[in-house]
C-alpha cells in the first residue's frame, strides 16, 4: 500500500514538474530558438522513447536486482555508514558523483563521445533535449551504472528516490527556462541549473568542458569545473564538427556513432 502511494506520488510530482517547466519555458525563455519547436520535440521524444525501451529491458531490472541484494546482504557504502540517514545520504551522493565522473568520461573517451555527441548535436536546448540520447548509449553506460549501484550500496527505495531526483534534475537543467539571475546563481551552488548546463552545451570546447554535474552541483564547485562567466546570448548550442548538421535528424543521428568523427570539435 505504502509503495503504491509512493509510486503515485512520484508520478504526480513528475507530471506536475513537467507541466510547470513547460509553462516556464513558454513564458520566460532563456535562449532564442533556432529551429521549429514541433519537429524538434517530436524527434527528441521519439529518441527518448527508444532509450526508455532499452532501459526497461536492461538497466531497470539489473539495477533493481543489485539494489535488492545490497539491502539483503547489507553491503556497499550505505551499509558501511549505517542504515540510517547518513548511510542513505552517502549512497545518494555516491550515485550522483558517479554520474559526474561518467559525464566527463563521455566527453573525453572518444568511443563514449560518439554516443554522447548525439545528445549534444541538438542545435537548441530545452526540456526535450534531456530525452535525446542514442538508445545504444543506454547499454554502453550500463556497466558503469551497475558499478555505481553496487559501490553506493543503495537500496531499492533510495534507488527509486534517486532516479526520480535525477529525472527531474535533467528535465530542469536542460530546459529553456530563464530564472531570475539571482535565483539561478543561488540555486547553482546546490543543483545544476539551466544557465549552468547551457554553458556545457556550448560549441566552444573551453565552455563545454565545464559544468559536468547532472544533479547536485557541488561536484563542479569542489573540482573547480564550475563556470558562470558566459552570457547565454553569446553561447552557440551544439557541437563544432562538420557532420553536426547532418546528425540532427533522427536517422543520421542513430547511424552517427558508427561513422562520425570521434574527436570533439574536429574540423
Ligand atoms: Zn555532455
Amino acid at each position: 500500500m505504502a509503495s503504491r502511494f509512493l509510486k503515485l506520488a512520484g508520478w504526480a510530482v513528475t507530471i506536475g514538474a513537467v507541466g510547470a517547466i513547460a509553462l516556464a519555458e513558454r513564458r520566460h525563455p532563456l535562449r532564442s530558438r533556432k529551429r521549429d519547436v514541433v519537429p524538434r520535440t517530436v524527434r527528441n521524444l521519439a529518441m527518448g522513447a527508444t532509450c526508455q525501451a532499452m532501459i526497461t529491458i536492461s538497466e531497470a531490472p539489473a539495477t533493481r536486482a543489485i539494489a535488492r541484494r545490497n539491502a539483503s546482504r547489507r553491503r556497499g557504502l550505505q551499509h558501511w555508514l549505517g542504515s540510517g540517514v547518513i548511510g542513505k545520504a552517502a549512497a545518494f551522493l555516491a550515485m550522483d558523483y558517479g554520474f559526474y565522473l561518467w559525464h566527463i568520461a563521455t566527453h573525453k573517451v572518444p568511443f563514449l563521445w560518439r554516443f554522447h555527441r548525439v545528445h549534444h548535436v541538438d542545435p537548441d536546448m530545452d526540456m526535450s533535449t534531456a530525452l535525446r540520447f542514442h538508445f545504444v548509449d543506454m547499454l554502453v553506460s550500463l556497466p558503469w551504472r551497475l558499478v555505481q549501484v553496487r559501490v553506493s550500496g543503495i537500496g531499492p527505495q533510495m534507488l527509486k528516490n534517486w532516479q526520480l531526483f535525477f529525472l527531474l534534475s535533467v528535465l530542469f537543467h536542460h530546459s529553456n527556462t530563464r530564472l531570475p539571475k539571482g535565483w539561478d546563481k543561488a540555486l547553482s551552488r546546490i543543483i545544476t541549473t539551466p544557465r549552468m548546463h547551457g554553458i556545457h552545451h556550448s560549441r566552444d570546447l573551453s565552455e563545454m568542458d565545464s559544468n559536468w554535474s547532472s544533479g547536485i552541483a557541488v561536484w563542479d564547485h569542489l573540482h573547480g569545473t564550475y563556470r558562470d562567466d558566459v552570457a547565454q546570448e553569446e553561447i552557440v548550442i551544439g557541437v563544432d564538427d562538420p557532420m553536426a548538421e547532418r546528425d540532427v535528424a533522427i536517422g543520421p543521428a542513430l547511424l552517427a556513432p558508427a561513422r562520425s568523427p570521434a574527436t570533439r570539435g574536429e574540423g
